[in-house]
Order: structure tokens, then sequence, then C-alpha cells
């Protein structure tokens, strides 16, 4: 292979190419996975290509900055963009196929139809964030509905989003199988993400304070202690730490999203974070220890 191409993938950008390549895996008895992305790849999205490749023979991974999901004021227009490294990484991790398709092919003039998932949606960065999941699931129903595939692998970093699209697949009866995988971290604790690389030397010292303030606030849940206290403690921490808003703090069921205001929980629980560092909004979730087991 010539050097400068050593490591590319291939590339498709319209759905038409990405069926016909999908349609050809199946027709060979093959099945077919699929990692849908926003590009600017760490380790975290690579394991859900690995997470993929456990359960299918070959996998799609796309890479779509949605406009529909970023709110006005929000970092579409300098969200990272490096589609040649990520192809190599892509390919690297072991997925056949990229679908990066232009925002026309998503949303060509007159694209007119919106998907919402209700309650599911009310708290957490639905509330910090209006309207962003009526983009997540338009987006990814279109994914879903393009690429046909057998699973598709989302992370638990973003275990609201997991939720909002377990809940449309079933609703809408999309016939791909929702798998999550589980969160990587960086080894000071901070959950990988393509926006911390928005942060500077010195943000980046402070931000693994907020995966240390949801274990510290979990622990204290399992041990008793009232939520809502253990997450205002945990707020004020981040406060102090040096974040510089905290959209929010709170422990919710792990499935339904409701609020928990027991402890130790009944059901399965988790606590989730998300607060403004510099530039970067960083989001995080953890389990309650023991928490309705
Ligand atoms: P994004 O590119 O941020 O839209 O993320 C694409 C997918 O990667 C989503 O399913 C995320 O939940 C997942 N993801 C992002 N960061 C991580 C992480 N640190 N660990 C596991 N999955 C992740």
């Amino acid at each position: 292979m010539a050097g400068a191409m050593a490591g590319a993938i291939e590339t498709v950008r319209r759905v038409g190419d990405l069926r016909a390549r999908v349609r050809g895996w199946k027709a060979e008895g093959l099945r077919v996975g699929l990692t849908p992305t926003m590009g600017a790849l760490h380790e975290g999205h690579l394991s859900l290509v690995a997470r993929a490749l456990e359960a299918t023979d070959r996998v799609v991974a796309t890479i779509f900055v949605n406009p529909t999901q970023f709110g006005a004021g929000e970092d579409f227009s300098t969200y990272p963009r490096d589609e040649a490294r990520d192809g190599a990484l892509l390919a690297r991790a072991g997925a056949s196929l990229l679908f990066a398709p232009p925002v026309e092919e998503m949303y060509p003039p007159g694209f007119a139809t919106e998907v919402r998932v209700s309650g599911l949606t009310d708290c957490l960065c639905g509330a910090a964030r209006p309207g962003h999941f009526d983009g997540v699931a338009q987006v990814v129903t279109k994914l879903l509905n393009q690429a046909e595939a057998d699973a598709a692998v989302f992370g638990e970093k973003d275990w609201q989003q997991l939720a909002v699209i377990r809940r449309l697949a079933r609703d809408l009866d999309i016939p791909t199988e929702i798998l999550g995988a589980p969160i990587l971290r960086e080894a000071d604790g901070l959950a990988m993400s393509s926006r911390n690389r928005y942060l500077t030397a010195e943000e980046r010292a402070v931000a693994p304070a907020l995966a240390r303030a949801l274990t510290a606030a979990a622990a204290e849940i399992a041990g008793g202690r009232a939520p809502a206290e253990a997450c205002a403690d945990a707020a004020a921490a981040l406060q102090a730490a040096g974040f510089r808003a905290v959209d929010y703090v709170d422990c919710r069921e792990a499935d339904s999203l409701a609020p928990v205001q027991s402890a130790p929980p009944a059901r399965p629980a988790r606590i989730f974070g998300a607060a403004h560092l510099g530039r970067a909004r960083l989001i995080d979730n953890l389990p309650v220890p023991g928490a309705g087991r």
C-alpha cells in the first residue's frame, strides 16, 4: 500500500453507498455493527468499535457533527474535525467502513421531520440543553435507518443519550440491537471526551474533580446520606475546585432516570454531573455502589 494511504479507511458519503456496502456484507451472511460518533476520536470511541467487533463481523463507524443537536452559542462551528486522523485510528481499531456524510446528505432542502422522546429528556442534559436530545434522536434515528446494522454501540459516558436511544429504537420498531459500552477514563479518572482538548493545562489539572466529586457523593448515598445533600455538596466542591458553573449534580434511577430521594436507593441508581470548566462543558456519571442489587 502506498505510504500516504497507509491506515486509510474506505470512506463513503452517500446513504446509497453505505447501504450497498452493508447489504453486500449481509448477503454474505455477515453481521454488521455501527458506531456513531462526531469524530475527534479518542480511546473511548475506539472501545465502541472493539465492542461492536465482539458482537458483529464488520463495523461501520460514522462521523457526523450534527448541527441539530447543538444549541445557539454552543461549539458546533469550533468542534474539532480531523477526518484523516480519525480514519487511520478507525482502520487500526478494526472498522471496515467510515460513513462521513456532508450536512446536505443528512438534511436535504425541505427536510421537515422531528423525533422527540418525551419524559426521559426532561431532566439532566435535556433540561440544561433545550432541544439537544431532539437533535440526537433525529440524527440517530436516521443513522440507524440508513445503516440497517444488526447492532449499534453507544457509550455509557452519555448515559441519558443511551437511554433515549434505547427508547426510540424500541418505540419506533428499529430492528438494530442497541448496546452500551463502559466509560473509558484517563489515568486520573477524567472521562475521555473530545471536548477535553479545549482545556488549558491548568484546567486539565482541575478536571478530575468532577469524577472525584461524583464518586464521593455516590459513596455517601450508598452509605445512607440523603441524595439531595450529597449532590449539593458535590456541586459546591466543583465550584471550589474551579469549575465555572455547575449545570447539575443529580442522583437518578439508572433505567427510568426518575429522581432518587431515599438512601440507600431501592433500585439501581447513578449519579450524574455536568459542569463548565473554561471553554469545555464536561459530563460524567457513575453507579451508586450496591444500589438495588
Ligand atoms: P461523541 O463523538 O462525543 O458524540 O461520542 C460518540 C460516542 O462515543 C457516544 O456513544 C459516546 O457515548 C461515546 N463515548 C464518548 N466518550 C466516551 C468514553 N470516554 N468512554 C466510552 N464511550 C465514549
